[in-house]
């Protein structure tokens, strides 16, 4: 049997239109997209512009304001490093570790940091925020959802509440985009991160999104390319693999958010009324479709995955980005050390059927009745 792939958090397949699209910006339409004296550069900077249009587009923004990078951790590091000395960053606990690891370099360098607790269901509230607001603030960066628990924050608030005091929002909506709406102008967003790979396109494409009139520091510097922002050859496969995925999800999104969350919702039930010892972390409703995370009693996670092999997801112990121990983020919300190591966190994506979601709860029950069994001999 085919493996079955339920980590659509960690990353997404690239949809075959993407490729098809993408493949003549390999070796026809190879220019280099800064040489707008010849032909070969200008076709190359045309299709980078048709794809900052449509990525614009899809997230209600300018085309001026969408700018390419490798990726969200690219665009996360680019966005903080605004910041310095005697500036004050509010983030929160959960973010990303491309978040979190540069928020704790530029607290070495003077910067002072806020790290915002979630409450038991991950939510960052705007009185949170508004309550961590002093003079020296300059940016306040929380995520639109959250990849672990699928909390979706309450972004448009946060931004409204930033906009009013003064400060500039940075979001890191690469878990939310193409999944639930997000627009960025409405929303009160200065600058917003988004990656390739989680919107079924390529990897090593991402955007940063830079509301018009907010001045960002180079994180990569060089040649000067996007607007002295991002140095680099643009990758021109990538922003028209990543803007073709877009256009993609604009048409696909909101039906797929139905059919996942109907399967999430069926699968949980069934996980909570047919197996013990077990609770669900993060929201009920306000929560990412795709994403279900629960943890067992007397389980430990990394057990029940070699059981459960012919599944790819991912357990609250090891984190995808290499992290050792019991997942920071269930720690955050109050799960125990115990409960954390004993969770799994799964993430449907489009080719996930009801037959997937029933087939792996009657394997889970299977195999988590065998650890129990097997741990209590
Ligand atoms: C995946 C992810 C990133 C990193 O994106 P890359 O394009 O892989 O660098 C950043 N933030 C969040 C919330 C993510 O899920």
């Amino acid at each position: 049997m085919d493996p079955i792939y339920f980590d659509h958090h960690a990353t997404t397949p690239c949809d075959a239109r993407v490729v098809e699209a993408m493949l003549p910006y390999f070796s026809e339409v190879f220019g280099n997209p800064a040489s707008l004296t010849h032909p070969h550069g200008r076709r190359a900077a045309n299709a980078l512009e048709d794809a900052r249009i449509a990525v614009a587009r899809f997230f209600g923004a300018q085309p001026a304001e969408i700018y390419f990078t490798a990726g969200a951790t690219e665009s996360n590091n680019t966005a903080l490093a605004m910041l310095g000395e005697g500036e004050h960053l509010i983030t929160s606990a959960i973010e990303h570790s491309s978040i979190l690891a540069p928020a704790e370099q530029l607290a070495k360098r003077g910067v002072a940091v806020t790290l915002l607790r979630p409450d038991g269901e991950g939510f960052i509230t705007s009185e949170s925020v508004a309550r961590a607001i002093r003079p020296e603030t300059r940016l306040v960066s929380i995520e639109a959802a959250n990849g672990e628990i699928g909390t979706i924050q309450p972004f448009t608030e946060i931004g409204a509440l930033c906009r009013e005091r003064g400060v500039l929002f940075h979001s890191d909506i690469t878990q939310a985009a193409g999944k639930i709406a997000v627009g960025l102008h409405n929303a009160s967003i200065d600058l917003a991160s988004f990656s390739g790979h989680k919107v079924y396109g390529p990897k090593g494409i991402g955007g940063l999104f830079i509301r018009r009139g907010v001045r960002v520091e180079p994180f990569i510097r060089g040649g000067g390319q996007e607007k002295k922002i991002r140095s680099g050859t643009v990758n021109v496969p990538g922003a028209v693999g990543i803007a073709a995925a877009l256009m993609i999800r604009a048409d696909e999104m909101q039906p797929e958010a139905e059919r996942l969350a109907s399967i999430r919702d069926e699968m949980r039930e069934r996980i909570v009324s047919e197996i013990t010892g077990v609770s669900v972390n993060g929201p009920r409703a306000v929560r990412l479709p795709g994403n279900l995370n629960v943890s067992f009693e007397k389980i430990e996670a990394e057990a029940l995955m070699l059981a459960m092999r012919h599944f790819s997801l991912s357990s609250g112990s090891a984190c995808s980005s290499g992290e050792r121990g019991p997942s920071r983020v269930l720690l955050a919300i109050g799960v125990s050390e115990a409960m954390a190591m004993g969770s799994i966190r799964i993430g449907l994506g489009k080719a996930n059927t009801a037959e997937h979601a029933a087939r792996f709860v009657d394997d889970l029950k299977r195999a988590i009745a065998r650890i129990r069994e097997i741990s209590a001999a």
